[in-house]
């Protein structure tokens, strides 16, 4: 069980793309659940079957309160934006950020994010980030894997997931020993600092 997570500024195309990815489905109005959502798809990758458990808010992320629930365990992290909105690029760092803190994982320099352009569809007047500057940006951050999309015209959406379930995939070989047992608590730690007298 592969778990991924997909953060991004409200409106870019987060529920639009999962909904693409595992359902075929594009519709131009989602309905918000309430709490925390997530879709699953089975996929093979290199012979091996996973399941890929894909996490959507529920538009809190308006606030950007989604809850340690959401970010426990995550194996990748998706960092969307919207290329005709550059306030939704600008966002990525704050999202990357959060999730940082969130999640905690053991190894965050090397724990697998990736990004993507959503709504490339949208006419070319109206974009607001070019891929080069996008690039840069991932460049910087320690070469994320970059990719445009289009939720609607299911453009690029398969390639993108692709290598989300593989660096996923690879995370959670390198990483699963760490992560069950990290809500353990040290039952020795109380003793040594107990005013017991027996
Ligand atoms: P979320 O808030 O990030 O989950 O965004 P939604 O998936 O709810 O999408 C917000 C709006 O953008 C909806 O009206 C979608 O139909 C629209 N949208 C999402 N993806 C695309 C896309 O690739 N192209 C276009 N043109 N519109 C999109
Ligand atoms: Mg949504």
């Amino acid at each position: 069980m592969l778990k991924v997570v997909i953060l991004g500024d409200s409106g870019v195309g987060k529920t639009s793309i999962m909904q693409q990815y595992v359902n075929k489905k594009f519709s131009t109005q989602y309905k918000a659940t309430i709490g925390a959502d997530f879709l699953t798809k089975e996929l093979h990758i290199d012979d091996r079957k996973v399941v890929m458990q894909i996490w959507d808010t529920a538009g809190q992320e308006r606030f950007q309160s989604l809850g340690v629930a959401f970010y426990r365990g995550a194996d990748c992290c998706v960092l969307m934006y919207d290329v005709n909105n550059a306030k939704s690029f600008e966002a990525l760092d704050s999202w990357r950020d959060e999730f940082l803190i969130q999640a905690n994982p053991s190894d965050p320099e090397s724990f697998p994010f990736v990004v993507i352009g959503n709504k490339i569809d949208v006419e070319d007047t109206k974009r607001a980030v070019s891929m080069k500057k996008a690039q840069a940006f991932c460049a910087a951050k320690g070469n994320l894997p970059y990719y445009e999309t289009s939720a609607k015209e299911n453009t690029g959406v398969e390639q993108a997931f692709d290598v989300v379930a593989r660096n996923a995939m690879q995370q959670e070989e390198a990483h699963s020993y760490n992560q069950d047992y990290s809500d353990a608590i040290d039952i020795n730690m109380d003793a040594e600092s107990s005013s017991c007298a027996c």
